[in-house]
Protein backbone atom coordinates (compact mmCIF):
# COMPACT_ATOMS: atom_id res chain seq x y z
CA UNK A 1 0.00 0.00 0.00
CA UNK A 2 2.78 2.68 1.09
CA UNK A 3 4.83 1.53 -2.10
CA UNK A 4 1.32 2.06 -4.43
CA UNK A 5 0.88 5.53 -2.47
CA UNK A 6 5.08 5.92 -2.77
CA UNK A 7 4.10 5.96 -6.79
CA UNK A 8 1.32 8.61 -6.67
CA UNK A 9 4.09 10.74 -5.80
CA UNK A 10 4.24 12.26 -9.25
CA UNK A 11 0.63 11.93 -10.11
CA UNK A 12 -0.98 15.00 -10.39
CA UNK A 13 -4.69 14.10 -8.96
CA UNK A 14 -7.29 14.74 -11.29
CA UNK A 15 -10.69 13.05 -10.61
CA UNK A 16 -11.88 10.33 -13.13
CA UNK A 17 -14.24 13.10 -14.90
CA UNK A 18 -10.73 14.97 -16.04
CA UNK A 19 -10.96 17.68 -13.04
CA UNK A 20 -7.61 19.28 -11.27
CA UNK A 21 -7.72 19.15 -7.31
CA UNK A 22 -5.51 20.61 -5.31
CA UNK A 23 -3.77 18.56 -2.82
CA UNK A 24 -1.86 20.59 -0.64
CA UNK A 25 -0.34 19.41 2.85
CA UNK A 26 -0.45 20.95 6.37
CA UNK A 27 3.18 21.99 7.90
CA UNK A 28 4.19 23.98 10.46
CA UNK A 29 8.11 23.61 11.06
CA UNK A 30 11.24 23.34 8.56
CA UNK A 31 11.23 19.73 9.52
CA UNK A 32 7.56 19.82 7.38
CA UNK A 33 9.52 20.74 4.57
CA UNK A 34 11.02 17.66 3.54
CA UNK A 35 7.36 16.31 3.15
CA UNK A 36 6.44 18.35 -0.23
CA UNK A 37 8.85 16.77 -2.45
CA UNK A 38 8.15 13.49 -0.95
CA UNK A 39 4.45 13.79 -1.54
CA UNK A 40 4.68 15.78 -4.21
CA UNK A 41 1.88 17.72 -2.94
CA UNK A 42 0.87 20.78 -4.48
CA UNK A 43 1.81 23.48 -1.73
CA UNK A 44 1.63 23.61 1.68
CA UNK A 45 -2.37 25.12 2.21
CA UNK A 46 -1.82 25.59 6.01
CA UNK A 47 1.59 26.98 7.37
CA UNK A 48 0.96 26.64 11.42
CA UNK A 49 3.28 29.74 12.08
CA UNK A 50 2.60 29.25 16.32
CA UNK A 51 4.32 25.84 15.98
CA UNK A 52 7.86 28.14 15.51
CA UNK A 53 6.43 30.42 18.80
CA UNK A 54 5.70 27.01 20.37
CA UNK A 55 8.89 24.98 20.81
CA UNK A 56 10.88 28.27 20.92
CA UNK A 57 12.06 29.19 24.94
CA UNK A 58 11.76 33.30 24.01
CA UNK A 59 9.61 35.45 21.64
CA UNK A 60 10.61 34.60 18.30
CA UNK A 61 12.36 37.72 17.58
CA UNK A 62 11.27 39.31 13.62
CA UNK A 63 14.76 38.44 11.83
CA UNK A 64 14.22 35.16 13.27
CA UNK A 65 10.58 35.03 11.57
CA UNK A 66 11.56 36.10 8.08
CA UNK A 67 14.65 33.48 8.40
CA UNK A 68 11.92 30.61 8.80
CA UNK A 69 9.43 32.47 6.09
CA UNK A 70 11.91 32.59 3.16
CA UNK A 71 13.37 29.66 3.90
CA UNK A 72 9.94 27.79 3.41
CA UNK A 73 8.88 29.91 0.30
CA UNK A 74 12.29 28.82 -1.16
CA UNK A 75 12.03 25.23 -0.34
CA UNK A 76 8.24 25.33 -1.98
CA UNK A 77 9.71 27.16 -5.02
CA UNK A 78 6.93 27.57 -7.16
CA UNK A 79 3.93 25.96 -5.05
CA UNK A 80 2.24 28.19 -2.93
CA UNK A 81 2.69 28.25 0.92
CA UNK A 82 -0.23 29.72 2.83
CA UNK A 83 0.95 31.06 6.08
CA UNK A 84 -1.53 31.27 8.91
CA UNK A 85 -0.56 33.93 11.14
CA UNK A 86 -0.15 33.04 14.90
CA UNK A 87 -3.12 30.82 16.25
CA UNK A 88 -1.17 30.80 20.01
CA UNK A 89 -3.26 31.54 23.43
CA UNK A 90 -6.24 29.30 24.54
CA UNK A 91 -4.54 25.78 25.73
CA UNK A 92 -1.47 26.87 23.57
CA UNK A 93 -0.36 29.19 25.64
CA UNK A 94 3.29 30.80 26.01
CA UNK A 95 5.00 31.27 28.90
CA UNK A 96 6.47 34.40 27.77
CA UNK A 97 3.46 36.05 26.77
CA UNK A 98 1.18 37.19 30.04
CA UNK A 99 -2.15 36.85 29.88
CA UNK A 100 -3.97 40.14 30.95
CA UNK A 101 -6.47 37.81 33.03
CA UNK A 102 -3.75 35.79 34.94
CA UNK A 103 -3.59 32.05 34.08
CA UNK A 104 -5.90 29.61 33.26
CA UNK A 105 -9.34 30.11 31.08
CA UNK A 106 -12.38 28.19 31.76
CA UNK A 107 -13.08 27.75 28.01
CA UNK A 108 -9.60 28.09 26.16
CA UNK A 109 -11.01 26.99 22.95
CA UNK A 110 -13.07 29.86 23.19
CA UNK A 111 -11.16 32.13 24.69
CA UNK A 112 -8.53 34.67 24.46
CA UNK A 113 -6.71 33.19 21.30
CA UNK A 114 -5.05 33.35 17.54
CA UNK A 115 -6.44 37.08 16.19
CA UNK A 116 -8.20 37.74 19.31
CA UNK A 117 -4.37 38.33 21.16
CA UNK A 118 -2.86 39.17 18.24
CA UNK A 119 -5.24 42.34 17.62
CA UNK A 120 -4.53 43.20 20.89
CA UNK A 121 -0.73 42.66 21.00
CA UNK A 122 -0.60 44.18 17.70
CA UNK A 123 3.30 44.68 18.30
CA UNK A 124 2.82 40.63 17.55
CA UNK A 125 1.69 41.23 14.75
CA UNK A 126 3.15 43.79 13.60
CA UNK A 127 6.79 41.72 13.73
CA UNK A 128 4.69 38.76 11.53
CA UNK A 129 3.35 41.10 9.24
CA UNK A 130 7.02 42.58 8.57
CA UNK A 131 8.50 39.35 8.59
CA UNK A 132 6.43 38.18 6.36
CA UNK A 133 6.29 40.68 3.67
CA UNK A 134 10.20 40.92 3.92
CA UNK A 135 9.93 37.07 3.47
CA UNK A 136 7.54 37.32 0.63
CA UNK A 137 10.00 40.46 -1.42
CA UNK A 138 9.66 39.18 -5.04
CA UNK A 139 7.28 36.27 -4.71
CA UNK A 140 3.61 35.96 -4.22
CA UNK A 141 2.46 35.96 -0.45
CA UNK A 142 -0.31 34.15 0.58
CA UNK A 143 -1.61 34.94 4.20
CA UNK A 144 -4.56 33.70 6.41
CA UNK A 145 -6.22 34.80 9.82
CA UNK A 146 -7.08 32.21 11.83
CA UNK A 147 -10.63 32.71 14.22
CA UNK A 148 -12.27 35.43 12.22
CA UNK A 149 -15.57 35.47 13.64
CA UNK A 150 -16.91 39.16 12.34
CA UNK A 151 -15.32 40.54 9.07
CA UNK A 152 -14.22 43.14 10.94
CA UNK A 153 -11.48 41.09 12.26
CA UNK A 154 -10.03 40.64 9.00
CA UNK A 155 -10.45 44.41 8.21
CA UNK A 156 -8.16 45.06 11.27
CA UNK A 157 -5.67 42.56 10.21
CA UNK A 158 -4.91 43.62 6.98
CA UNK A 159 -4.77 47.11 8.15
CA UNK A 160 -1.66 45.89 9.99
CA UNK A 161 -0.37 44.32 7.00
CA UNK A 162 -1.13 47.37 5.00
CA UNK A 163 0.72 48.97 7.97
CA UNK A 164 4.02 47.42 7.61
CA UNK A 165 3.75 47.29 3.57
CA UNK A 166 3.43 51.30 3.18
CA UNK A 167 6.54 51.54 6.07
CA UNK A 168 8.65 49.24 3.78
CA UNK A 169 7.22 51.20 0.45
CA UNK A 170 8.55 53.93 2.18
CA UNK A 171 11.95 52.41 2.66
CA UNK A 172 12.04 51.66 -0.95
CA UNK A 173 12.22 47.27 0.11
CA UNK A 174 11.70 44.87 -2.75
CA UNK A 175 7.72 44.08 -1.75
CA UNK A 176 6.00 40.86 -2.75
CA UNK A 177 4.99 40.67 -6.31
CA UNK A 178 1.43 40.03 -4.90
CA UNK A 179 -0.35 39.10 -1.18
CA UNK A 180 -3.12 37.12 -1.38
CA UNK A 181 -5.41 37.28 1.96
CA UNK A 182 -7.30 34.79 3.32
CA UNK A 183 -9.59 33.79 6.13
CA UNK A 184 -9.74 30.78 7.94
CA UNK A 185 -13.56 29.53 8.57
CA UNK A 186 -13.68 27.68 11.36
CA UNK A 187 -16.06 29.86 13.94
CA UNK A 188 -19.80 29.27 13.05
CA UNK A 189 -20.77 32.50 13.05
CA UNK A 190 -18.43 33.97 10.21
CA UNK A 191 -20.94 31.79 7.98
CA UNK A 192 -23.60 34.48 8.69
CA UNK A 193 -21.81 36.63 7.14
CA UNK A 194 -19.56 35.49 4.26
CA UNK A 195 -21.38 37.93 1.89
CA UNK A 196 -19.68 40.82 3.84
CA UNK A 197 -16.36 39.54 3.63
CA UNK A 198 -15.92 37.38 0.27
CA UNK A 199 -15.95 40.93 -1.83
CA UNK A 200 -12.06 41.31 0.30
CA UNK A 201 -10.56 38.21 0.48
CA UNK A 202 -8.98 35.99 -2.28
CA UNK A 203 -9.30 32.66 -0.57
CA UNK A 204 -11.44 31.08 2.67
CA UNK A 205 -10.16 27.89 4.66
CA UNK A 206 -12.73 25.57 5.97
CA UNK A 207 -11.25 24.35 9.65
CA UNK A 208 -12.74 21.62 10.18
CA UNK A 209 -11.07 21.00 13.11
CA UNK A 210 -12.25 23.64 15.10
CA UNK A 211 -15.75 24.28 13.19
CA UNK A 212 -17.12 20.63 14.11
CA UNK A 213 -15.41 21.66 17.99
CA UNK A 214 -18.10 24.90 17.99
CA UNK A 215 -20.86 23.50 15.41
CA UNK A 216 -21.33 20.63 17.82
CA UNK A 217 -20.65 22.46 21.14
CA UNK A 218 -17.65 19.42 21.66
CA UNK A 219 -14.12 19.67 23.17
CA UNK A 220 -12.14 18.71 20.50
CA UNK A 221 -9.59 17.40 23.00
CA UNK A 222 -12.01 15.90 25.11
CA UNK A 223 -11.49 11.74 24.59
CA UNK A 224 -14.65 10.92 25.74
CA UNK A 225 -16.32 13.20 22.80
CA UNK A 226 -14.03 12.00 20.47
CA UNK A 227 -15.99 9.38 18.53
CA UNK A 228 -19.52 10.63 19.49
CA UNK A 229 -19.73 13.40 16.75
CA UNK A 230 -19.15 12.04 12.59
CA UNK A 231 -17.81 14.46 9.93
CA UNK A 232 -20.37 12.77 7.85
CA UNK A 233 -23.40 14.07 9.33
CA UNK A 234 -25.87 15.86 8.09
CA UNK A 235 -25.00 19.19 10.28
CA UNK A 236 -21.42 19.64 8.98
CA UNK A 237 -22.24 18.39 5.72
CA UNK A 238 -25.19 21.49 5.31
CA UNK A 239 -23.26 24.01 6.58
CA UNK A 240 -20.72 23.63 4.41
CA UNK A 241 -23.15 23.05 1.45
CA UNK A 242 -24.62 26.56 2.67
CA UNK A 243 -21.18 28.01 2.84
CA UNK A 244 -20.20 27.00 -0.99
CA UNK A 245 -23.57 28.57 -2.01
CA UNK A 246 -23.30 31.73 0.16
CA UNK A 247 -20.11 32.41 -1.97
CA UNK A 248 -21.22 31.67 -5.30
CA UNK A 249 -20.37 34.63 -7.49
CA UNK A 250 -17.73 35.57 -5.99
CA UNK A 251 -13.89 35.18 -6.90
CA UNK A 252 -12.54 33.05 -4.10
CA UNK A 253 -11.01 29.76 -3.60
CA UNK A 254 -12.51 27.51 -1.17
CA UNK A 255 -10.60 24.66 0.75
CA UNK A 256 -10.43 22.90 3.77
CA UNK A 257 -8.06 22.38 5.72
CA UNK A 258 -8.85 20.86 8.73
CA UNK A 259 -8.41 16.66 9.53
CA UNK A 260 -11.61 16.00 8.11
CA UNK A 261 -9.90 16.19 4.27
CA UNK A 262 -7.15 13.59 4.91
CA UNK A 263 -9.67 10.98 5.30
CA UNK A 264 -11.04 9.27 1.97
CA UNK A 265 -14.76 8.83 2.50
CA UNK A 266 -14.84 12.62 3.80
CA UNK A 267 -12.74 13.48 1.30
CA UNK A 268 -15.16 12.35 -0.91
CA UNK A 269 -18.39 14.16 0.73
CA UNK A 270 -16.12 17.16 0.12
CA UNK A 271 -15.51 16.67 -3.35
CA UNK A 272 -18.88 15.98 -3.57
CA UNK A 273 -19.38 19.89 -1.98
CA UNK A 274 -17.87 21.31 -4.19
CA UNK A 275 -14.62 21.78 -2.84
CA UNK A 276 -11.88 21.33 -4.84
CA UNK A 277 -8.83 22.21 -2.91
CA UNK A 278 -7.85 19.85 0.28
CA UNK A 279 -4.65 20.90 2.34
CA UNK A 280 -4.09 17.54 4.77
CA UNK A 281 -1.96 15.68 6.59
CA UNK A 282 1.21 14.41 4.78
CA UNK A 283 0.70 10.87 4.97
CA UNK A 284 -2.94 11.52 3.80
CA UNK A 285 -1.68 12.80 0.45
CA UNK A 286 -1.42 9.60 -1.12
CA UNK A 287 -4.99 7.89 -0.23
CA UNK A 288 -6.14 11.42 -0.93
CA UNK A 289 -5.02 11.00 -4.32
CA UNK A 290 -5.94 7.70 -4.72
CA UNK A 291 -9.35 8.51 -4.05
CA UNK A 292 -9.91 11.23 -6.39
CA UNK A 293 -8.74 9.62 -9.61
CA UNK A 294 -11.49 7.02 -8.64
CA UNK A 295 -14.09 9.60 -7.84
CA UNK A 296 -16.62 11.41 -10.52
CA UNK A 297 -17.47 14.59 -9.25
CA UNK A 298 -20.69 14.76 -11.52
CA UNK A 299 -21.73 11.56 -9.51
CA UNK A 300 -20.61 12.31 -6.09
CA UNK A 301 -22.05 15.66 -6.22
CA UNK A 302 -25.35 14.74 -7.05
CA UNK A 303 -25.64 11.81 -4.94
CA UNK A 304 -24.38 14.35 -1.98
CA UNK A 305 -27.49 16.76 -3.17
CA UNK A 306 -29.84 13.62 -2.75
CA UNK A 307 -28.47 12.94 0.53
CA UNK A 308 -28.59 16.14 2.37
CA UNK A 309 -31.93 16.54 0.92
CA UNK A 310 -33.75 14.43 2.84
CA UNK A 311 -30.39 12.32 4.93
CA UNK A 312 -30.53 8.72 5.46
CA UNK A 313 -30.68 7.74 9.38
CA UNK A 314 -26.47 6.43 8.43
CA UNK A 315 -25.19 8.98 6.19
CA UNK A 316 -21.82 7.23 6.78
CA UNK A 317 -23.02 4.05 6.23
CA UNK A 318 -24.85 4.99 3.19
CA UNK A 319 -21.86 6.88 1.65
CA UNK A 320 -19.50 3.28 2.33
CA UNK A 321 -22.11 1.72 0.35
CA UNK A 322 -22.64 4.04 -2.49
CA UNK A 323 -18.50 4.09 -2.41
CA UNK A 324 -17.68 0.57 -2.65
CA UNK A 325 -20.39 -0.10 -5.28
CA UNK A 326 -17.94 2.67 -7.67
CA UNK A 327 -15.01 0.19 -6.26
CA UNK A 328 -13.82 3.89 -4.37
C1 LIG B 1 -8.78 23.72 12.16
O1 LIG B 1 -9.22 24.27 13.16
O2 LIG B 1 -9.48 22.94 11.48
C2 LIG B 1 -7.39 23.93 11.72
C3 LIG B 1 -6.96 23.46 10.56
O3 LIG B 1 -6.56 24.63 12.52
P1 LIG B 1 -5.93 24.05 13.86
O4 LIG B 1 -6.11 22.55 13.83
O5 LIG B 1 -4.52 24.47 13.86
O6 LIG B 1 -6.76 24.69 14.93
MG1 LIG C 1 -8.25 25.91 14.13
Amino acid sequence: RQAAYAALRDVKPVSRDGQRIQVKINAGLRDDLANLSLTGADGIGLFRTEFQFLVSATLPQRERQTRLYRDVMEAAGDKPVVFRTVDIGGDKTLPYLRHDDGEGEENPAMGWRALRVALERDGLLKAQARALLEAGAGRTLHVMFPMVAEPWEFDAAKAVFDGQLAYLKQQKKLLPEAIRYGVMLEVPALAEQLDLLAPKISFLSIGTNDLTQFLFAADRSNPKLAERYDWLSPAILRFIQRVMRSVEGFDIDVGVCGEMGGRQLEALALLGLGIRSLSITPAAVGPVKELVAKADLGEISAAMKGWLASPPPDLRAAMAEWAAARGI
